[in-house]
């Protein structure tokens, strides 16, 4: 039987890109449940200055970065006597990315974690990686340094930390298909009809997991297995004809894969990212999350259905993205960032994500502006003109 290895690890030094967020913050209560095992080197936030400072203090960080500069003198002044350095804006965030940490957790939000986490790939040591947006935007650049600095990429979106497992040490030729599981949301069940006139409120309650905000509506509208497909593509050596998508309302398988043989291998837990965020920060070990056990009993019934892609048709838009190469998959992202903005502002009704996403593409295509973006610059700029157009349809539909 093999045994779990009883030696004392040695201090691993981490970097939280969002810590104030919910998986940042999911990753702040794993560590200190594990006191001596890691210390903190940096955290960021964006927007809470006060909450940044508690954590960084609670959690004994040497350097605490906030990304919108205004909160500088907030931040500076919490953290008076402490002995932790405060910083401010972009430029602070790449920094404190690049400060050297054996692992870097990647979990801001969106784009805007793009080039801090591209820092934290150039250290050439472990990222944990949440942030998925990163590999929708770029992943081809992405992967691209990934290989070239020699870095250790794991996982922490639950689905891809379950298809990680379950492909183990498996030679890449023995994959046949890889499927994802998505919960369906607060919406799985609501007609289009119903959904028309669905509000912010509504598409916020997720029935199984707490996340922030913007990953919350994109399970909402289903983009959020559409991105999900995209990032599977970069992480796994699989053509996007090999990924499927099933819908399992109760979130406990959290992704399978399918072998030559016949044999499927998944990872179940209950839905908890403490468990995902665990294998990444620990691995090859496996260290204690203090989460709820599952009861098979209890459960009962596991269930599946088929997506419905008519009433949520992000997951083919996210394929055919990915078919048209280029910056597409760019775009998409940077189109439904906006377009959520816009929903949770109550700007643009809740079907209305989708055709606007759909809109930017078309009109990027036709104005041929989706080229192959070069260098991260290129995806940067792709992102920005996605952004103005998406602003710019969103604007004149309120
Ligand atoms: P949250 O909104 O809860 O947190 C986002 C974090 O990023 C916060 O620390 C926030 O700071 C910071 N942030 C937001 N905007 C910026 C910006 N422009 N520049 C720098 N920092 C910024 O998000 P989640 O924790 O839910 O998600 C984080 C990432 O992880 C996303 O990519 C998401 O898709 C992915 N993920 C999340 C899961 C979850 O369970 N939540 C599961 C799987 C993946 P502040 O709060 O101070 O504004
Ligand atoms: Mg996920």
């Amino acid at each position: 039987m093999p045994t779990v290895a009883a030696a004392p690890a040695s201090v691993r030094s981490v970097t939280v890109l969002g810590a104030t967020g919910s998986v940042g913050s999911n990753t702040l209560d794993l560590m200190a449940h594990h006191p001596g095992r890691f210390e903190v080197v940096a955290l960021t936030g964006h927007s809470n200055p006060i909450a940044l400072a508690d954590a960084a203090i609670a959690h004994r960080a040497r350097l605490a970065v906030i990304g919108e500069p205004q909160h500088y003198a907030v931040l500076k002044s919490r953290l008076v006597g402490t002995g932790i350095e405060a910083a401010a804006g972009a430029e602070a965030l790449v920094e404190a990315a690049s400060r050297p940490a054996d692992c870097v957790m990647a979990a801001i939000m969106g784009a805007a974690g793009l080039a801090p986490t591209m820092a934290a790939v150039a250290q050439g040591r472990r990222v944990a990686l949440a942030n998925k947006e990163c590999l929708v935007s770029a992943g081809a650049l992405f992967m691209a340094a990934v290989r070239e600095h020699g870095t250790e990429l794991l996982p922490v979106d639950s689905e891809h930390s379950a298809i990680f497992q379950s492909i183990g040490a498996s030679d890449p030729r023995s994959i046949e298909r890889l499927i994802l599981t998505a919960s369906g949301g607060p919406f799985r069940t609501w007609t289009a009809e119903q959904l028309t006139a669905a509000k912010p409120e509504q598409a916020l309650r997720h029935p199984n997991w707490t996340m922030g905000q913007k990953i919350t509506i994109d399970s909402a509208t289903m983009m959020n297995k559409g991105l999900e497909l995209i990032e599977a593509f970069h992480l796994f050596p699989v053509r996007v004809d090999q990924i499927d998508v099933v819908i399992h309302p109760q979130s406990i398988i959290h992704s399978l894969v399918e072998f030559v043989d016949g044999s499927t291998m998944a990872q179940l837990s209950n839905p908890d990212m403490r468990t995902p965020i665990a294998l990444s920060l620990g691995w090859p070990d496996r260290i204690a999350a203090p989460t709820k056990r599952l009861n098979l009993v209890e459960l009962a019934t596991l269930t599946f259905e088929a997506p419905d892609n008519a009433r949520f048709p992000a997951i083919d838009m996210a394929r055919a993205a990915l078919a048209r190469d280029g910056g597409a998959t760019a775009a998409l992202n940077a189109a439904n960032e906006i377009a959520v903005a816009q929903f949770l502002n109550r700007r643009l009704g809740f079907l209305e994500i989708a055709r606007l996403v759909s809109d930017v593409l078309n009109r990027m295509e036709q104005r041929d502006a989706l080229a192959v973006a070069t260098g991260i610059d290129g995806v940067l700029a792709i992102d920005a003109e996605a952004r103005r157009i998406a602003s710019e349809l969103a604007n004149s539909r309120a």
